[in-house]
């Protein structure tokens, strides 16, 4: 028996606001196909493997001492990648990185936000941003998307407007729903914004919308570009995020992050991860043509496919989506159940995964369509 083990969670003084929380998290099942968490399903190459083992080991010699807090070599070199991306020319100074982009977001909102203050987001989206938001004592302002999950770019300005918020997510691509948003519209909510507008771009490059990168020199104090190396970078177990903003917005960060949170481990395997960029990203391309594939083929079986710019695709609909979701999982296939009333996710995952996935939607749509 585990020391203190007769210990219930319910007994400690926690906060009131996490009593009767549960902790964030898609079930991480030992299932063939594992098309929930919206990874890269391609493997780093073997060139890449050994140059990260390569600087793991040289950087191995030096781990008595602390990491560069302010990982500049990294930064620069997400700068040049993101510049080459967006076409936006950026410095080392409009970069900051982190633990993934969660711990981003994170310390955006303790900067940002905390108690007394707001932040608002266009919902269904990313469920970790109520989390978070939570997490620093924030008050969540939950604003429902269209029927269809766009955002309606004037009614949004309208209730921005309105709450003034003092942080506002915007999800381009939107996850769970796949759709980008314009930077005619993000502008739109950006002229109404008082506070600081986080338009998170883990899905970017797999969708051909501008990024909001461009717009950080019309709107310095307000635009914040949130990204990540997890998904279409195929890094989520190195744990690397980043933003670009104004150089004062990540002065403003280094007041709240933890003295040296990037490992000497993490920052030396994402820069030998980001040499390979060009190669990793060539499986951007494949998982798209896959995805209109499978776009394709739900619909050729008669589910609802809400279109998507990402790796994943929000389909439906079921007369019960967490009966469906299990019918799914009787059939080896791991896709999400995301809370939306009678819809499921599925990551974009290798071409025979797909067929597997495809298979068993198709012996559903029979039973349950
Ligand atoms: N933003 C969005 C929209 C996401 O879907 C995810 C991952 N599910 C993240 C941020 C966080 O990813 P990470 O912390 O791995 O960068």
């Amino acid at each position: 028996r585990a020391p203190g083990a007769a210990l219930r969670l319910e007994s400690l003084p926690i906060r009131d606001d996490l009593r009767g929380a549960s902790p964030y998290g898609a079930p991480q099942l030992d299932v063939p196909c594992q098309l929930n968490t919206n990874e890269n399903p391609h493997p780093p190459s073997p060139a890449l493997v050994a140059e990260v083992t390569e600087a793991v080991r040289a950087a191995a010699a030096d781990l008595n001492r602390y990491p560069d807090r302010d990982a500049v070599e990294l930064r620069t070199e997400l700068a040049a990648y993101l510049s080459r991306q967006t076409g936006v020319s950026l410095a080392t100074e409009n970069l900051w990185a982190a633990n993934g982009s969660n711990e981003v977001l994170q310390q955006l909102l303790q900067v940002f936000g905390g108690p007394g203050r707001t932040a608002l987001g266009f919902v269904p989206s990313y469920s970790m941003h109520p989390i978070l938001v939570s997490g620093t004592q924030t008050r969540w302002l939950p604003t429902p998307r269209r029927d269809d999950f766009t955002v309606d770019a004037e009614s949004a300005a309208a209730v921005v407007a309105e709450q003034r918020p003092d942080v506002v997510f915007v999800t381009s691509p939107n996850n769970p729903t796949g759709h980008s948003i314009g930077l005619d519209d993000l502008r739109t909510i950006l002229d109404a914004s008082p506070g600081i507008v986080i338009v998170d771009e883990a899905y970017a490059e797999f969708s051909a919308a501008s990024s909001a990168v461009s717009l950080i020199d019309e709107y310095p104090s307000r635009v914040v570009v949130s990204r990540t190396m997890s998904k279409a970078f195929a890094f989520a177990g190195g744990r690397l995020g980043y933003l670009a903003a104004a150089p004062a917005v990540i002065e403003a960060l280094l007041l709240v992050r933890l003295p040296y949170h990037l490992s000497v481990l993490t920052q030396v395997a994402a820069r030998a991860a980001l040499r390979h960029a060009e190669e990793t990203l060539g499986s951007v391309a494949a998982l798209v043509s896959e995805r209109e594939r499978v776009c394709e083929a739900l619909a050729g079986y008669g589910y609802e496919v809400v279109p998507s710019d990402a790796n994943f695709v929000l389909f439906g609909r079921f007369a019960d989506a967490d009966a469906g979701w299990r019918m799914f999982l009787d059939r080896g296939v791991l896709v999400r159940d995301v809370g939306i009333e009678a819809h499921l996710r599925t990551t974009i995952g290798l071409p025979e995964e797909n067929d597997a996935f495809l298979a068993a939607a198709r012996e559903i749509a029979a039973t349950t369509l």
